[in-house]
């Protein structure tokens, strides 16, 4: 007889986009004639840069003849784009990571959420809440949690975001063994300081930990004080994993294409106590599970680094950058407190009310979706999530409905 995987029932249903197009879908229905604004879902709005619709086409004619027809390729990804990533992202900024350290692969989401696989089941797990819900997920599917006790599963380390750490917890008293961080953060738009990171990079080396550091939003960060990645902390080497991805940055959610970086001074333990390298599991379970990302779409990951393309992409960071200016500008006119939208594309809102009363509050007064914070976490009550990820006379538009509403 067949058997299930019984960690999968453990999952709560996430009843958050399910329930937001319940409630849009009613609203469109009694208002037909109603145009809704949505500022809901984290996707990009903005077509792909033109360097890389030009690398794309190239490849795709490539791929068109035998001479420069491109097959299976090497599962960690092109050197042509390693080495891009590994100069441009990283040593251009002063961090040691090396070509050979960088596994390209189609989502930041998969990397994310397969890269606990590694590890024992037997072991003690930090995530942050609110949260990108991928992390909790997978370790419930590993088998990591007990049940879900009042929204919360049972053996997992919470750290709770709130008002008083700025939505950026601490390290806890006790001891874990693996740490979930993502900055700038998804949802709260929270970006942590140097320093900040430099007391869990600290606090993995004294425990043995390891931190597996989502910096998918890394493009928006624009403060030159504030970090672009964890490897700008002394030490960040031996005890964390950074994720990134093309999707967020040039537009590529779509069109998929992501790498994590894993530094070869990384360690992680047998049980009896013996050092393996992070490194070299990593790279047995993806080129057992992975054969990386088309040829054509790396190659217009690569364009991303050429000057126009970075000229691109900047102008695409830069307009989603002035939609966030512009709506957290206008909430906090309106007296609502703020985190994020400045080195973020989402602004996170304390509401004053209920999440969802106060969603309910923007689809029926202004015709504006909006994401309830309580669908991140426990901790999320009470604030809603607005995505900068729009035009900007859809934005504009949105903010004088919201302000004659509220
Ligand atoms: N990590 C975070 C924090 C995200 O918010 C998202 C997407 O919204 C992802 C990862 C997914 O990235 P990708 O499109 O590369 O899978």
């Amino acid at each position: 007889m067949i058997k299930i995987n019984e960690n999968f029932l453990k999952l709560q249903a996430s009843y958050l986009f399910s329930d937001i197009a319940k409630r849009v879908n009613s609203h469109q229905q009694a208002h037909p004639d109603e145009t809704l604004i949505k500022l809901g879902i984290g996707d990009v709005t903005r077509a792909l840069p033109a360097a890389c619709i030009d690398a794309l086409h190239k490849a795709i004619d490539e791929m068109a003849t035998d001479s420069s027809f491109h097959g299976y390729g090497p599962e960690q990804g092109y050197d042509f784009l390693r080495e891009a990533i590994a100069t441009e992202d990283f040593q251009a900024r002063g961090c040691a990571i090396e070509s050979g350290e960088i596994f390209v692969s189609d989502g930041a989401k998969c990397d994310s959420g397969n890269f606990q696989e590694i590890f024992s089941t037997n072991i003690t797990v930090a995530i942050p809440d609110p949260v990108y819900p991928v992390y909790v997920d997978t370790n419930v599917m590993a088998g990591r949690t007990g049940g879900a006790e009042d929204g919360r599963y049972q053996g997992l380390v919470y750290l709770d975001g709130n008002k008083e750490n700025g939505f950026i917890p601490e390290p806890p008293e006790q001891s874990v063994d693996l740490i979930y961080l993502c900055f700038p953060n998804n949802p709260t738009g929270a970006m942590a300081t140097k320093a900040q990171l430099k007391q869990w990079v600290d606090y993995a080396l004294d425990n043995k930990a390891l931190i597996l550091y989502d910096a998918a939003y890394e493009a928006f960060v624009q403060d030159p004080d504030l970090p672009r990645s964890i490897y700008e902390v002394e030490g960040a080497r031996k005890v964390a994993i950074e994720f990134r991805s093309f999707s967020k940055t040039a537009g590529f959610t779509g069109t998929r294409c992501a790498y994590t970086v894993v530094p070869k001074d990384c360690m992680a333990y047998t049980a009896s106590g013996e050092e393996v390298s992070v490194h070299d599991l990593w790279n047995r379970r993806h080129t057992t599970k992975f054969n990386s990302v088309s040829y054509p779409v790396q190659r217009a990951a690569e364009a991303t680094y050429s000057p126009e393309g970075k000229a691109q992409i900047r102008e695409l960071i830069t307009y989603y950058l002035n939609n966030a200016r512009y709506i957290r500008e206008q909430m906090e006119q309106l007296g609502y407190e703020c985190i994020g939208g400045r080195n973020s594309p989402y602004i996170w809102i304390d509401g004053k009310s209920d999440s969802w009363e106060f969603f309910d509050l923007l689809l029926n007064k202004a015709a504006v979706v909006c994401t309830p914070g309580a669908g991140f976490g426990k901790c999320g009550e009470g604030y809603i999530r607005i995505s900068a990820f729009n035009s900007f006379e859809k934005v504009e538009e949105a903010m004088s409905r919201i302000s004659r509403s509220l």
